[in-house]
């Protein structure tokens, strides 16, 4: 064989060699995965995220490295595409993996032209997003949305088991207020606003409370029209308060708290008869 061919072939087989090595060393570096990294878990607040996303840099998540904008580096290097990396870490799918810093010299460098053909395009595609919005929220969303509910009902999520526990509570002889009190049963607003709200358990607990006996029923302020029935059998039977009281189970003032209007009446029949 020739010597200059020898050369040749040499001299190519060891820069190619050459420069095969020194590609893969620099797409090694680029690939060396930093301490911590990559992360495992899901953004889970929205601070979280809007902290994240709003630095000069954006962090690779899946090896530590900053980039003005990621989601080139994402694709090339670890080989997966923006969208499955913003679900991997709960990223909202609406934000790009621009850095603010980066993301403001791009806007302030389109010059008017460009900005109104933008502006044109946006305003072609905007009837589309609604078909787009319809993706599932992020941990953090959903997780933001429980607490703006949270906050609202001033206590937990009640379901309809805990529903059940308090009517079954209430069953046992206990006043509305006494179960509120117990651990893990809704506040009293939680509660009002149930009764409001659910016809259908406003019935049950209204028929709950009709079997309790009268005196829960005062105990807990809220008598049932069937005890106005009885007092009245009585007080028709010339009864007076402490012996209606004794027989139903309540104070004589809660007897008498109804009485009195009827005594008035009679009262008044008495004088006009006279
Ligand atoms: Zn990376």
């Amino acid at each position: 064989m020739p010597a200059f061919v020898k050369m040749g072939l040499h001299s190519t087989g060891y820069a190619t060699h050459r420069c095969v090595k020194r590609n893969t060393e620099r797409a090694a570096g680029r690939r060396k995965v930093l301490p911590g990294f990559p992360v495992t878990r899901q953004f889970e607040t929205l601070e979280e995220i809007n902290q994240y996303l709003s630095g000069d840099t954006i962090t690779c998540l899946l090896c530590g490295k900053e980039y003005r904008r990621l989601a080139n580096h994402i694709t090339a290097i670890h080989g997966i595409s923006v969208e499955d990396y913003k679900i991997r870490y709960g990223l909202p799918w609406r934000r790009g993996l621009t850095s603010q810093a980066c993301h403001k010299a791009y806007a302030d460098a389109l010059d008017e032209e460009r900005r109104d053909q933008f502006r044109a395009l946006g305003d072609k595609f905007r009837g589309l997003s609604h078909v787009a919005s319809h993706r599932p929220p992020t941990p953090a969303h959903r997780k933001a949305m429980v607490e703006r509910i949270i906050a609202s009902q001033g206590s937990k999520i009640y379901e309809e088991s805990d529903w059940t526990a308090f009517l079954e509570n209430i069953g046992t002889g206990k006043t509305t207020q006494e179960v509120l009190r117990m651990p893990g049963m809704p506040t009293m607003t939680t509660f009002m606003s149930k009764m409001r709200e659910d016809e259908q358990f406003k019935a049950k607990f209204l028929e709950v409370w009709r079997g309790l006996p009268f005196s829960v029923q005062a105990r807990g302020q809220r008598l049932m029209p069937e005890f106005v029935v009885e007092v009245r059998k009585l007080f028709d039977l010339g009864w007076s308060d402490k012996k209606i009281a004794a027989r139903l189970g309540v104070t004589a003032m809660t007897s008498n708290k109804f009485t009195k209007e009827w005594r008035i009446g009679v009262n008044d029949a008495l004088e006009e008869g006279e």
